[in-house]
């Protein structure tokens, strides 16, 4: 097989950087091009604390993937940028996985759509950690007996975007089962405006924000006597490298856009 050539986008970040060690220790996979704004011209190697890769640094994605032979581009950067050095990931050729968030169903068509005329996969995974798409599942399951749900997300207080992508994808999975229902007392009112967390079709999503916090999520159930919790934590930012790995390995088998490491699970 192939080496497959990636560049990574946000090398120097928190999970940009486990990026860098999984391609490190994995054997098919080969680092070609790093993009960061602040080390543009230099070599991966020059940047301390990753590792000792001597491939180019660029600022400017455009003349990355102009100059730079890739297959995929890793994207860990912000929802913002990671929305255009996807789009122009599919323009160049270069099978985008990207695992920022805050893409809206208007964004995500008109890439689906682009995808399938350049005939190139794209994924677009909100949460990379395989237990964390169990517990999607195992919530999916219980909303059918369950339809009072709450949810509540934790993560670092340097995340940009709330509720996460993971509550919003549980939230937009629950729908698909569960009879859309006002949830709590029909007259209750906030004391203080946001208490009650945000509202998606009747269920209440709560976001925490905390120094020394990495990823969590509780989906809570109540019913006649009863309560049903399902947890994930991920611990540390290695748990979302085999997610990573399984997507770029699948990338280079599609034609379109998936959206949700679910949908390439067994
Ligand atoms: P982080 O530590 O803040 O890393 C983000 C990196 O992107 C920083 O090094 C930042 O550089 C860099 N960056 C910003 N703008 C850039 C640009 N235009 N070009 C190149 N690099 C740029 O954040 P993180 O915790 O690693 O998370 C990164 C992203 O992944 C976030 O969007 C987060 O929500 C997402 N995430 C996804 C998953 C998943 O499973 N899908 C899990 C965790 C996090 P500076 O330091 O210079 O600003």
């Amino acid at each position: 097989m192939d080496n497959i050539k990636i560049i990574v986008a946000g090398p120097r970040g928190r999970m940009g950087s486990e990026a860098l060690r999984l391609i490190e220790r994995t054997e098919h996979f080969e680092l070609v091009a790093a993009v960061d704004i602040k080390f543009a011209g230099k070599r991966v190697s020059d940047i301390e604390g990753l590792p000792k890769f001597d491939a180019p640094v660029y600022d400017d994605i455009e003349q990355c993937f102009q100059e730079v032979h890739a297959d995929v581009l890793i994207d860990l950067t912000t929802p913002e940028v990671g929305k255009k050095h996807t789009e122009l990931a599919v323009e160049y050729g270069v099978r985008p996985v990207v695992g920022t968030t805050g893409f809206n169903e208007n964004e995500l068509e008109a890439l689906r759509k682009r995808a399938e005329e350049k005939g190139i996969g794209v994924i677009i995974a909100p949460n990379f950690a395989v237990g964390a798409i169990l517990m999607m599942k195992f919530a999916q399951m219980a909303a059918k007996y369950f339809p009072d749900v709450e949810i509540i997300e934790q993560h670092h207080d340097q995340k940009l975007d709330a509720p996460s992508g993971t509550a919003i994808k549980t939230a937009e999975m629950i729908q698909k089962v569960r009879e859309s229902k006002g949830q709590g007392h029909p007259d209750e009112q906030e004391t203080i405006v946001g208490s009650r967390g945000g509202n998606m079709d009747g269920m209440r999503i709560h976001s925490v924000r905390l120094p020394g916090l990495v990823a969590h999520q509780e989906v809570l159930f109540g019913g006649e006597g009863q309560t049903l919790t399902i947890r994930h934590d991920s611990i540390n930012r290695v748990s979302f490298m085999s997610g990573v790995q399984l997507a770029v390995e699948t990338v280079m088998k599609l034609d379109l856009l998936v959206y949700g490491l679910e949908n390439i699970m067994e």
